[in-house]
């Protein structure tokens, strides 16, 4: 039965799925692969309505004393967007882009995440519209503790468990938990995940996300039957994801010919020495000023004759403007929701073989389900354990989506969609509508 294409609140209609009123909507973006999987896995009505609707959206305003004394106030967001599968998880970003709707998009992801690579939460994800490069130390700590204490009756081990995400890392993480535990009274460590290991983070959690890229470009190379050692790799974005994602590939054996960040990229035929590269990135504040490559423009480094290109920064990269001119074989989605949804068509065309966000960056939430696993078991694990379970996950769930993707004669995307929404209406109509 075709789908209702109405939002059941507003009664606004949707656009046609391959007309897009703003390329670069990411809630748009999501919907739109939504309702191709929803219609493939002919979803009822009733629960294709559920499923379209965040179930929280919290704005609030932050007030912060800057360093200079003055007052200025951000905006800060958290949605939950679906519960049923388990608490709510997902990142906290600072950035400049952040708004209410990218931050919903971005809960809506992690809820298809989540149930790719079937671990037992649902999604959320929270941001502050700030600069965190033009904020000091103090003030980032004054911004996270007030923008915590703003959403602090939503959070808790069992009802919403945030992590890092663009702009925020283990410290971060820990003026969370610190927040978190002075308001309920006592040290609860399972309120977040990705806070640093002395405080009941998880061993491998750091390099988790770019440990789960390699995983699965790995497992996809072998699909398309390509050899691992020589292939030519591009990544753009290097922060905690693309950096680690260029060094696990390299030391598989792949030559990592381009690296960019959000101020330069560098290209060198022979292959970047990735070790170096982050050595110098931690001392520099970045790559600027690095000399080991010719440097090229960051539009560039996605359209490089390469065998898999690695965007690992932010959303709409990949768009209908650049998509023709890509070069790569395979793009692993490092990123989260890097393409735009009226590029897929187009790198469908091409045979490009893309690993869609959903799966291929399922690594970091991984490994938070086994943070938050051992903080409420108060049991650790070595990294050689975490690593082999994150291990069986991705390669299983890789399997999993690449069968259903020749089952169905869909790409990678629409398969991870197709899987991960059967198992979030599953327990929809196992748990039925409470009245
Ligand atoms: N921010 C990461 C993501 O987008 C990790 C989320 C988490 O571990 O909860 O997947």
């Amino acid at each position: 039965m075709p789908i209702d294409r109405r939002l059941p609140a507003t009664g606004v209609v949707q656009p046609d799925k391959d007309h897009f009123l703003n390329e670069e909507n990411p809630f748009e973006a999501m919907m739109s692969r939504f309702d191709k999987a929803a219609e493939l896995l002919d979803l009822e009505q009733g629960l294709y309505k559920v499923l379209r609707q965040a179930e929280k959206q919290i704005i609030v305003s932050i007030p912060i004393t800057r360093d200079n004394g003055e007052v200025e106030v951000y905006e800060g967001y958290r949605v939950l967007y679906n519960t049923s599968r388990g608490p709510a998880k997902g990142g906290i970003r600072f950035d400049m882009q952040v708004t209410l709707e990218e931050v919903k998009a971005l809960a809506a992801w992690m809820t298809w995440k989540c149930a790719v690579v079937n671990i037992p939460f649902g999604g959320a994800k929270g941001g502050v519209k700030c600069d965190p490069h033009s904020m000091s130390i103090s003030e980032l700590e004054r911004l996270t503790r007030r923008y915590t204490s703003g959403i602090i009756r939503f959070l808790g081990p069992n009802s919403d468990v945030p992590a890092p995400d663009v702009n925020t890392n283990e410290r971060v993480m820990a003026w969370v938990m610190d927040t978190y535990s002075m308001h309920v009274g006592y040290t609860d460590t399972a309120v977040v995940t990705g806070k640093p290991v002395e405080m009941g983070g998880s061993l491998g959690r750091k390099e988790a996300t770019g440990r789960g890229c390699m995983i699965v470009t790995r497992e996809a190379l072998k699909h398309l039957g390509l050899p691992i050692k020589g292939t030519r790799v591009a990544v753009q974005g290097f922060g905690n994801v693309g950096s680690v994602a260029a060094d696990l590939l390299a030391k598989e054996g792949c030559r990592v010919v381009a690296i960019g960040d959000r101020n330069v990229a560098l290209y060198n035929e022979k292959g970047i020495d990735i070790p170096d590269a982050i050595a110098y990135a931690a001392k520099n504040k970045g790559l600027e000023g690095h000399k080991k490559g010719d440097q090229i423009s960051s539009a560039d480094l996605l359209t490089l004759d390469v065998d898999v290109l690695v965007p690992a920064a932010l959303e709409n990269v990949i768009t209908t403007k650049n998509a023709h001119d890509i070069r790569a074989k395979m793009i692993c989605e490092g990123a989260n929701g890097p393409t735009t949804a009226a590029a897929d068509s187009i790198l469908d065309e091409k045979g490009i073989f893309v690993i869609p966000d959903i799966l291929a960056n399922a690594g970091g939430v991984t490994v938070s389900y086994f943070e938050w696993v051992q903080d409420r078991g108060g049991y650790f694990w070595t990294e050689d354990v975490v690593n082999e379970r994150l291990e069986k996950i991705m390669c299983s769930s890789f399997s999993e989506v690449l069968a259903l993707s020749k089952r169905h004669s869909v790409n990678m995307r629409t398969a991870a969609y197709m899987l991960s929404i059967s198992r979030v209406a599953n327990v929809h109509r196992l748990r039925g509508v409470y009245a």
